[in-house]
């Protein structure tokens, strides 16, 4: 069988694809190495999707993934593909599978800090995400780590609820842009620590302080934080990819406005993709946004 769309990845991005392509008919497989859901999964408490005051990323994801009647949905890790000619062939461990549209939405992990108590305090004071949980540490003392857009943004943002914010970052020179830099510095709320990365989250159930050493003369300093919001970069999961697709210097892949790689029918959609802002609505977004594009080109 030809499918009309193969999807790879199940986070909201592809399962909205999915549910638009099943709409408008399309035969759609979608191809997932581990369970649906992607990086929502691990948020227990998703505020900032309409509809819902407050939902688990797990709950969310098995009822998105519930609305998927008529496709054929596999677990298998594609390992290998084939996407230069009009027919474009992705194969797993188990066998090929054919498609006219390929749309990649394997989505994007943020970097980890890497101490071996990140996982289990993540969820329990420790963050990838201020937007998303930004809002928990309301009066409380919010410790942002990196020197990014993202790290002076969150900064920013949690400034505006937070009692204290501290910005953590490991050199003088800030990547991101200075206008921004500048609203921090005037900022009351934030204070700064240059030239300090953390060595140490401190913390049992539940995160309490967090580590610091001074990169060049090695003194430590420990500061008490409610949440600790990791903004070092993210990793697009792109690894399994052929040569060719064209991506940003962080890996990211660029699209038109269409979604469309510089490959004919092969898309990107969500984390994955070179975006401003990374949200689970905004992946939905985009994987409604595909499935008009491809609609319009066969309609053509
Ligand atoms: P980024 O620009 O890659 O910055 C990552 C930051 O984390 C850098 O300051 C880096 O330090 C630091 N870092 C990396 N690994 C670290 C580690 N192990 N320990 C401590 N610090 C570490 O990532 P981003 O801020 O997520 O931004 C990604 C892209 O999105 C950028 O192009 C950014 O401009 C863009 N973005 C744009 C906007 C906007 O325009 N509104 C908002 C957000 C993001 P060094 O500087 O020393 O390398």
């Amino acid at each position: 069988m030809i499918y009309d769309v193969a999807i790879i990845g199940s986070g909201p991005a592809g399962m909205t694809a999915a549910l638009y392509g099943m709409r408008a008919g399309m035969s759609v497989l979608l191809l997932e190495k581990a369970f649906p859901g992607g990086q929502m999964v691990s948020s227990h408490n998703i505020e900032n999707y309409p509809g819902f005051h407050g939902i688990s990323g797990a709950e969310l994801a098995q009822a998105m993934k519930k609305q998927l009647t008529e496709i054929d949905y596999k677990t298998a890790e594609v390992v290998q593909m084939d996407l230069s000619g009009s027919i474009k062939l992705l194969t797993t461990k188990k066998e090929t599978f054919q498609a006219k549209n390929v749309i990649i939405a394997t989505g994007a992990n943020p970097r980890k800090l890497g101490f071996s108590n990140e996982e289990k305090l993540t969820g329990r004071g420790v963050s990838y995400c201020a937007t998303c949980d930004g809002a928990f540490y309301r009066n409380k003392t919010a410790t942002v780590i990196g020197g990014g857009n993202t790290a002076l943004e969150d900064a920013l943002y949690l400034a505006k609820f937070c009692e204290q914010v501290n910005l953590v970052h490991r050199r003088t020179a800030f990547r991101g842009d200075q206008s921004t830099l500048n609203q921090i510095r005037a900022n009351e709320k934030i204070k700064i620590y240059t030239e300090y990365i953390p060595v140490e989250l401190v913390g049992e159930e539940q995160l309490s302080e967090v580590v610091l050493e001074h990169t060049e003369t090695k003194d430590r300093l420990t500061l008490k934080t409610d949440g600790l919001f990791v903004a070092i970069g993210y990793q697009p999961n792109v690894s399994f990819l052929p040569e060719g697709i064209l991506k940003s210097d962080f890996g990211e892949i660029i699209t038109d406005k269409n979604m469309m790689t510089n490959l004919e029918d092969v898309y990107a959609i969500g984390d994955v993709r070179r975006k401003e802002l990374r949200q689970i609505v905004t992946a939905c977004s985009d994987g409604a946004e595909v499935i008009s594009a491809i609609q319009r080109k066969v309609n053509l």
